[in-house]
């Protein structure tokens, strides 16, 4: 019957040959929640005073979840400024029609670069002498002063002015008539650490030493100079680590960085994926399941074959650790995850078939999957599966 079905159909030429025409939802997919990152931005926002501004973290593509998306959202939600990584990530958010001011957080250590940012207007991180004087020539040359924000090192070791030596250099730097200092900042090593407020551990000394430097200076939060020091879990600790702008990234995209949840913020997941069943099998008891037989079936057992593996982000030492989640039951993974696709155990169900959709990451009914459970057994941090994932899923944008 089917395949007489088959046979008569006339009209082959309606299928799309073109990759732009496929279904996203065709094999494996991440689903966006705009509605989610601007609750989550308006929340955050909450917790701040009127003056102080929150500047979404949009690098790395957005955390993976589609920089663009996320910008959207973000600033419905009341952000005021946006941080990229790279001038590549500056620039097409630029051309893609975000007016917001954006600063780049990487170094941009020559001419070329720091006079590409100027014409996308982009403002860059300054950790020294030497790019402030490139800055001041560009400026100089466009007759106009050149939007940066800078950056002094507190503990970080990372980019940024030498603490010790900034006092005296920012003098210097306050005679660069071609310049707008737009920003003073520095960044947290350890704010998500159990210890961040006992005034003894380096998150308090980090903020101290920020404080002293921005009085020496005579700048304080009531200048125009945005002063910043918070990501996520400096935000979260208090009010004291605020100033008058705090940049948020994970918090924003659903995940609290901190042991200890604030009771009052429901953060909520802007990250779905989401998968196709591909295949079922039924094997006998005794079987063993995927690349080296790691998984061998105590029964009989009924498999799904799901259309992701680790070239989509996945991370192979999560084999058999994760679970799958399908109308509110939790099913397990089994046997290595492939480079492509994944066995699950679905043995008593009778729901699941081939095109079922199964959830890794989110929830359903009162079933939830973080990228906080993933990344515990991965041993690695909840960023890090976030912006592991890789293009090949494409990113579908629900409200
Ligand atoms: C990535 C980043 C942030 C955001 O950090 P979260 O912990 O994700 O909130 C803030 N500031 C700088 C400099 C960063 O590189």
């Amino acid at each position: 019957m089917q395949i007489r079905q088959t046979n008569q159909e006339s009209n082959f030429d309606k299928y799309p040959t073109f990759e732009k025409d496929i279904d996203p939802k065709q094999r494996a997919w991440i689903e966006v929640r705009g509605n989610a990152l601007e609750i989550n931005v308006r929340q955050l926002r909450s917790k701040l005073r009127k003056s102080c501004q929150l500047m979404a973290v949009v690098k790395a593509d957005g955390y993976g979840h589609d920089a663009k998306v996320v910008s959207d959202y973000a600033i419905k939600g009341g952000a005021s400024q946006l941080g990229v990584a790279t001038l590549q990530e500056g620039i097409r958010l630029r051309s893609s029609g975000i007016k917001k001011p954006i600063l780049i957080l990487g170094n941009l250590y020559t001419k070329r670069d720091l006079i590409i940012s100027f014409r996308n207007d982009l403002m860059p991180t300054i950790s020294s002498i030497r790019e402030c004087l490139i800055c001041n020539n560009i400026g100089k040359h466009f007759g106009v002063k050149f939007s940066l924000h800078l950056k002094v090192d507190t503990g970080m070791s990372r980019l940024g002015f030498d603490c010790n030596k900034f006092v005296q250099q920012f003098e210097k730097i306050k005679s660069f008539e071609n310049i707008s200092i737009e920003g003073i900042y520095s960044h947290l090593s350890s704010a998500d650490e159990d210890n961040s407020l006992d005034p003894k551990s380096s998150t308090q000394l980090q903020r101290l030493k920020f404080q002293k430097l921005l009085k020496q200076i005579q700048v304080d939060r009531n200048d125009n100079i945005k002063i910043h020091l918070a990501n996520s879990a400096g935000m979260l600790l208090n009010k004291d680590f605020h100033f008058n702008m705090v940049r948020v990234g994970l918090s924003m995209y659903g995940y609290s960085p901190l042991a200890k949840i604030d009771k009052n913020l429901s953060l909520k997941p802007a990250l779905f994926l989401k998968v196709k069943v591909a295949f079922i099998r039924i094997i006998d008891k005794g079987v063993s399941v995927s690349y080296g037989g790691n998984f061998v079936s105590s029964r009989k057992t009924k498999l799904a074959v799901l259309s992701i593996g680790y070239a989509d982000g996945v991370p192979r030492n999560l084999s058999g650790k994760i679970q799958v989640i399908h109308n509110d039951k939790l099913y397990p993974q089994v046997g290595s995850i492939t480079m492509d696709q994944m066995m699950v155990d679905i043995t008593g169900s009778t729901e699941i078939k081939i095109g079922s959709t199964m959830i890794l990451l989110g929830s359903d009914g009162d079933k939830t999957i973080s990228p906080l459970d993933w990344a515990r057994g991965s041993n690695t941090i909840p960023w890090e599966i976030l912006c592991s994932f890789k293009n090949r899923l494409p990113r579908v944008q629900v409200d």
